[in-house]
């Protein structure tokens, strides 16, 4: 046990002081009277000095502090060690507050601090500038009246910071800002807004060229292909050498065909934003329709095709994207399913919605495959997904179409043993 720094100099004092006292009592004969009132101002003391601790703690400018002798040199000593330890991690705080002030100031995306009821406590000097904040007027506003686009305002009340959204800058409406929000600490959340005016621009250039490419080679191989069935079908003695490159030919481009349609499909589902064509679709007709689909594309493998429909369960969507996602699973499930495997598909009401789901035994892949299979082009197995007439683009379609929905693609799968694919939509989409 450690005692307190001064205890027995006050111990010390306290007996030579009674001594003392007692002394001048008993030579008075007022012993009991003398220590009474002798321990009696030792009493007040120590109360005064406490009165002055209490005042001078709270504030300490106007207030000096206690005497520090006896047991209070112990008790001042720590409690200036504890003020000037409190000083040193106050001015460390303030050196990192201003360390980071600093460094996203420096930053060129606009940062905004929003506290739980959106109004503004700290902005850097970018969002200044991207936002067209004054720092005078506009602290404490709240961030609502700065940003009014209604996308961004619903994205603020959702709560759904999960992904940035698009929006216009509110200050000049040819920059485009992609803007997020980071909740943290208690109710407070950190807004940051980016100019991507140029990344959109590239985008856009990127995707009118894939699909002016696309559009320029859909006639000539449309000329190319029939030329080539043409040739396939002629019963001219003097085309027989060639017959088997003829045909070649033809698959290729039946092949190149199909790559150039699926482009185009995907830069319609790039472009087009709108939601029009969207109607109350028939959804179990649809899967009805994709297992005799699915049967016929089997064929001689005779996979076993399992169904489960909710038949009342219609979905508010377009009916052609739905068929082309919907389609592309269900082939996809064919194709790597060796034969005789199983296929279940499901179209029915989950605790995420309404779901579509495809389930095969066929050959699985990799965990480390799933996270990019909608990439375009991306394919485990080129060598495979080609000669099954894959374009590498079905899932990238897929994805497409379910955001369009704002949908959910959902992949499970294990290697040898089956993929589960399953779009899931928001139960607002029930028809
Ligand atoms: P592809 O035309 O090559 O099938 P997709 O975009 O439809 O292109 O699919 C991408 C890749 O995902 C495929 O090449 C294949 O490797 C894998 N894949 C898709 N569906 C399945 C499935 N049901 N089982 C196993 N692998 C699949």
């Amino acid at each position: 046990m450690t005692y307190p720094p001064g205890l027995f100099k006050e111990l010390g004092f306290l007996s030579l002081y009674l001594t003392g006292v007692g002394l001048v009592g008993f030579q008075f004969d007022q012993l009991p009277w003398i220590v009474l009132g002798a321990l009696s101002i030792y009493f007040f003391w120590h109360i005064s000095q406490a009165v002055r601790l209490n005042l001078w703690l709270n504030q300490s400018k106007k207030y000096s502090k206690p005497y520090a002798v006896g047991i209070w040199r112990g008790v001042l000593s720590a409690i200036e060690a504890l003020r000037e330890r409190g000083r040193k991690r106050k001015r460390k705080l303030g050196r990192m507050l201003s360390g980071f002030q600093q460094s996203t100031s420096a930053l060129p995306d606009a940062t905004v601090v929003i506290d739980s009821s959106g109004e503004m406590e700290w902005w850097n000097d970018s969002a200044t500038r991207i936002l067209g904040l004054d720092r005078k007027q506009d602290m404490g506003r709240n961030i609502e009246g700065v940003i009014t686009d209604p996308v961004f305002l619903g994205y603020l009340t959702d709560g759904d910071y999960l992904r940035p959204i698009q929006i216009p800058d509110p200050v000049d409406g040819s920059v485009s800002l992609e803007v997020r929000v980071v909740p943290y600490g208690k109710g407070k959340r950190l807004l940051q807004a980016r100019d991507i005016t140029r990344l959109q621009q590239l985008e856009t250039v990127r995707r009118d060229f894939v699909a002016n490419v696309s559009h320029e080679m859909r006639t000539p191989l449309t000329v190319i292909h029939g030329y080539l069935e043409t040739m396939v079908d002629s019963v001219d003695p003097g085309l027989a050498p060639w017959s088997r490159i003829v045909m070649q030919m033809q698959q290729q481009t039946t092949r190149m065909q199909r790559i150039v349609w699926d482009l185009l499909l995907l830069s319609r589902l790039e472009t087009n934003q709108d939601t029009e064509g969207q109607v109350e679709v028939d959804v179990p007709a649809l899967v009805e329709r994709l297992e005799q689909e699915a049967a016929t594309l089997s064929a001689s493998a005779s996979h076993v095709i399992h169904v489960d429909i909710d038949p009342a369960l219609k979905l508010f969507a377009n009916p052609d994207e739905l068929d082309s996602a919907f389609s592309n699973l269900v082939f996809n499930a064919v194709r790597y399913t060796p034969a005789g495997g199983e296929i279940f598909l499901a179209w029915a009401l989950t605790e995420q919605g309404p779901c579509f789901s495809v389930r095969d035994t066929g050959i699985g892949i990799e965990a480390e495959h799933i996270p990019r299979l909608t990439e375009r082009f991306y394919r485990v197995d080129v060598g495979r997904s080609r000669q099954s007439g894959g374009t590498g683009l079905g899932l990238a379609i897929v994805k497409h179409v379910l955001t369009r929905h704002n949908g959910r693609l959902q992949i499970e799968s294990q290697p040898g043993k089956g993929s589960l694919f399953r779009c899931c939509f928001p139960a607002s989409r029930i028809c």
